[in-house]
């Protein structure tokens, strides 16, 4: 009971979570030797550790709480479910009431005609999911060779075999023999990092164009989907030119190939639509979610298809699932999220009142010498650090050292705010209000104060040439 209750000693939980908890993207003797962060309570977007500090969790867990924490209403919906009933399948021709109207739910909110699920416990699993709904949906139309998966570099899709082979992320790729066979990568949308000289609009059309240069190169009869985030988020929040997607919508269409849209970050409010393909104006075949879903409140992701891709599915006995898809409690967690945010119009006040607030208290912080741009789409934003910001330079030390020391520096000032290489990223629930915004903006101007002087004094503030 102690563990739960917290009445051990901070340095007593560190020393058991080093002996025995394995930790995610993590170096586990540096961790061991610093001292892992134990967080014990949460509330709106306030997280509280076991030393009782504070922190503005301006990334909601990981890009999950748009609901903000200690909702009890998503408690009790809980509760009640497992009471009723805490678990059954949905193999073998039987259903349960909470997977029934969490799809119904689902496909009324998602655009177009994106109206069937798949249910899985994850946004890897989702992704992994659409690797094999992708390809059996072309094998039941009798174009079996279509199995090849475009997707960009620095994507992020997940961690399971298959996702982790869709996203683009070089570090995992290194490890454990990925990329599975046939998925192939193209560049990315980011201009601030690759674009050089280059027009914004032109660049964006560029880098589409690789698309319909790689369908030529491997064949269009040997493609069955291309796979993209609206917007990248754990690539470092990066917002495409406006011509990028219409670009890729295009190429897909015109080569007959399946447009996933992973919108496990962009859904559900996030970048002030329901979904992200509605803000970028994109129409996919298959959306991935999960995160949002349930505001993190319940492990559950899914696949969402369109008419067409569910009519030629049913066609076949599609020989995939997972213990949990669909599971009762989560699925009645989702429920209740998405009634809350629908019913507190939490989306909408979202998009027209702090997001735009967000948007322009977050444009301040290009201002700060360390600073190279700053940039927001609804609920999502980042900066760019730079030694140098008139010529948009990397650092000369290794890419994610000055992150992190920014990173550090805005936990050692109550704000939690990620850092992908030496780009600063936020998620902040969307429930957040102006005044936590303004905290938020003058705790990162503060802790971008103290990484700059930081990185002056280790003489970091040197460009790469
Ligand atoms: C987090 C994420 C995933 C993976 O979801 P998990 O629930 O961690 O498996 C997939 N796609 C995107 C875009 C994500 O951000």
């Amino acid at each position: 009971m102690s563990l739960i209750t917290n009445h051990m000693p901070t340095a007593e939980l560190q020393k058991l979570d080093a002996a025995h908890h394995l930790h995610p993207f993590t170096h586990g003797h540096d961790l061991g030797k610093k001292g892992v962060r134990v967080i014990t309570r949460a509330k709106g977007v306030t997280l509280t550790d076991s030393d009782g500090n504070d922190y503005l969790d301006a990334m909601a867990g990981l890009w999950c709480v748009n609901i903000g924490y200690g909702r009890e209403e998503l408690a009790e919906a809980a509760a009640r479910q497992m009471k009723e009933l805490p678990y059954y399948n949905t193999f073998f021709q039987t259903t349960h009431v909470p997977a029934i109207a969490l799809a119904e739910r689902l496909a009324s909110l998602t655009p177009h005609d994106l109206n069937h699920v798949f249910f899985a416990s994850s946004g890897s699993e989702a992704n992994d999911t659409n690797i094999r709904l992708a390809r059996t949906y072309w094998e039941a139309k009798g174009k079996a060779s279509k199995r090849a998966i475009i997707s960009r570099k620095n994507a992020y899709h997940g961690s399971s075999m298959g996702s982790a082979s869709l996203g683009g992320m070089a570090a995992m790729h290194a490890q454990g023999g990925m990329p599975i066979p046939d998925i192939h990568h193209i560049d990315q949308p980011y201009w601030y990092g690759e674009g050089g000289d280059s027009d914004p609009q032109d660049f964006g059309k560029a880098r589409a164009r690789q698309l319909e240069e790689k369908i030529m190169e491997l064949g269009a009869d040997n493609v069955a989907a291309f796979i993209g985030e609206p917007i990248q988020g754990a690539g470092g929040v990066i917002i495409p030119p406006d011509s990028y997607w219409p670009e890729i919508q295009r190429i897909c269409d015109e080569h007959d190939i399946l447009l996933i849209a992973d919108e496990v970050i962009c859904g559900f409010g996030r970048t002030g639509n329901w979904f992200g393909s509605e803000t970028l104006g994109i129409r996919p075949h298959i959306m991935t979610v999960a995160k949002g879903l349930s505001s993190g409140y319940q492990p559950i992701g899914g696949s969402i298809v369109n008419d067409e891709v569910a009519d030629v599915l049913s066609g076949v006995d599609f020989s995939h699932g997972y213990t949990y898809s669909g599971h009762p409690v989560a699925c009645a967690v989702a429920l209740e999220n998405l009634r809350i945010l629908q019913e507190e119009e939490i989306v909408t006040r979202a998009a027209t009142g702090t997001a735009p607030y967000l948007a322009e208290k977050w444009a301040t912080l290009a201002e700060h010498p360390l600073v190279g741009e700053a940039v927001t789409c609804g609920m999502l934003g980042s900066i760019a650090l730079t030694p140098h910001k008139a010529s948009r330079a990397q650092f000369a030390a290794e890419t994610g050292t000055a992150g992190l020391i920014c990173r550090e520096q805005c936990f050692g000032n109550n704000l939690v705010m990620r850092h992908v290489g030496d780009r600063m990223v936020i998620s902040p629930p969307l429930v957040i209000t102006k005044a936590e915004i303004d905290t938020l903006v003058e705790r990162a101007w503060t802790a971008l104060d103290r990484a700059h002087a930081e990185l002056n004094d280790k003489g970091l503030m040197k460009a790469a040439s």
